[in-house]
């Protein structure tokens, strides 16, 4: 547990849940995404298809020479993941969380 660094693929805790169920920012406990827009995109890493509406904030991020778009929690701006416009369903969306810093923000506010 001393490792925080970037999280290998297929390490993640909430890969493996395959119960029905809401996935909840650990730092605030607003549901985020609930299991039934869960899907395997193949990445290693928990995706879904959409948010649950108004739990997240989507915020372009450039810094690094390519745009993507990252994802927060709208509560507590908590780091979730990115969204990726690629994903396999219909509504496009391909959110792709890294459960590591699922509710967990190292951040300070
Ligand atoms: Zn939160």
């Amino acid at each position: 547990m001393r490792n925080k660094g970037t999280e290998m693929p297929f390490t993640g805790e909430l890969l493996k849940e395959d119960r029905d169920g809401n996935f909840k920012c650990k730092v605030c406990g607003s549901t985020l995404f609930t299991s039934d827009s869960k899907f395997d995109s193949g990445t290693g890493w928990p995706s879904f298809d959409q948010a649950v509406v108004g739990s997240i904030e989507e915020i372009v991020d450039d810094r690094h020479g390519m745009t993507r778009t990252e994802v927060v929690c709208a509560k507590c701006k908590s780091h979730l993941g990115h969204l990726f416009n690629d994903g396999p369903t219909a509504t496009g969306n391909r959110y792709c969380i890294n459960s590591v810093c699922w509710g967990f923000d190292e951040k300070n506010q």
